[in-house]
C-alpha cells in the first residue's frame, strides 16, 4: 500500500507554563496524528493535539532516556507511513534541544519540515522572573552556554566573564560549585545570582544571592534540574511579586 508521504512539525513549547506556546504551535498540534513529547514539555499543551497518539521520549541529562538516533529514525519511520509527526520540544527546538541533528536527518530522508519556533527558556524565565536580560546601561548583551558538552570539557569561565554580559547558563546545576567557584576567581564573586528551577511553572522555585553564595543557597534550598543560573547586575532587578501568575491547572 502506497501512501503520501507525511510530514513533520518541530514544535517548540516554550519554557514551561503552556500559556506560553505559540498560535502557530498550537496550529500544527491540531494537524498532528503523532505527537513526540519530550518529559520537559508539560501534557497540557496536548489538548491542543485531539486527534494524535501520543508517544513519550525524554531526553533529560543524567536520567534515563531514548537515544537521539532512534528519535530521529521514529520520526522519518512515521512521515514515511504518511503520518503528520508532531515532535515538541521545550522551549526553542534549536536552542541546546537537538532540534539541529532532527533537522539533518529528516532533510537527509527527504522529508518535509517546519520549525515552529518556541520562547527559549533562557529568554522567557527569567523575563517571568523579573529580569530583563539586556537592560540598558546595565547589560551590554546576553550570553546563553551550556555547562554540559558532551566531550565533558566546560566553557572557559573566565573569558564568560570578561564580556561583561548577562550570563544565562543553561544544564548547570551538576556543576553549580564549579562554575561559581571559576566565575568568582574571575572576580565575579560579588555579582548577584540567580536560579530558577521549573521557571514560568506552577511548580517554580528560585533563589537569589551573589556568585560567592549561589551554589550554597540553591543547595540548602534543594534546587536541581531543570534549572537556569542567571548571572549579572540585571538580576536585582527581580521581583517576585510582579511575576506574572503561572496558568492553573485544573483540578
Ligand atoms: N530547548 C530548551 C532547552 C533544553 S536544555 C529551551 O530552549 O529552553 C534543558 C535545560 O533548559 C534545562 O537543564 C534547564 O537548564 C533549562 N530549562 C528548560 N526549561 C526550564 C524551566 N522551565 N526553568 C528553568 N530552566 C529550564
Amino acid at each position: 500500500m502506497r501512501r503520501e508521504a507525511g510530514k513533520v512539525y518541530l514544535i517548540g513549547a516554550g519554557p514551561g507554563d503552556p500559556e506560553l506556546v505559540t498560535l502557530k504551535a498550537v496550529r500544527a498540534l491540531g494537524h498532528a496524528d503523532v505527537v513526540l513529547i519530550d518529559d520537559l514539555v508539560d501534557r497540557a499543551v496536548l489538548v491542543h493535539a485531539p486527534r494524535a497518539r501520543v508517544v513519550p521520549v525524554g531526553k533529560r541529562g543524567g536520567c534515563k532516556s531514548t537515544p537521539q538516533r532512534f528519535i530521529e529514525k521514529l520520526i522519518v519511520r512515521l512521515a514515511r507511513r504518511g503520518q503528520v509527526v508532531a515532535r515538541v520540544k521545550g522551549g526553542d527546538p534549536f536552542v541546546f534541544g537537538r532540534g539541529g541533528e532532527e533537522v539533518l536527518a529528516l532533510a537527509a530522508a527527504g522529508i518535509e519540515c517546519s520549525v515552529v519556533p518556541g520562547i527559549t527558556a533562557g529568554v522567557g524565565v527569567p523575563a517571568a522572573f523579573g529580569i530583563p536580560v539586556t537592560h540598558r546601561d546595565i547589560a551590554r548583551g546576553v550570553t546563553f552556554v551550556t555547562a554540559h558538552a558532551r566531550d565533558g570539557a566546560g566553557p572557559d569561565w573566565a573569558a564568560l566573564a570578561r564580556t561583561g554580559t548577562t550570563l544565562v547558563i543553561y544544564m548547570g546545576m551538576q556543576h553549580i560549585n564549579a562554575i561559581a567557584a571559576a566565575l568568582s576567581a574571575a572576580g565575579l564573586a560579588a555579582m548577584p545570582a540567580a536560579v530558577i528551577e521549573r521557571g514560568t511553572t506552577v511548580d517554580e522555585r528560585s533563589v537569589v544571592d551573589c556568585v560567592g553564595g549561589i551554589a550554597e543557597a540553591a543547595r540548602a534550598a534543594g534546587l536541581g534540574s531543570p534549572a537556569l543560573i542567571v548571572i549579572g547586575e540585571v538580576v536585582r532587578m527581580a521581583r517576585s511579586s510582579e511575576r506574572a501568575q503561572p496558568l492553573r491547572r485544573q483540578a
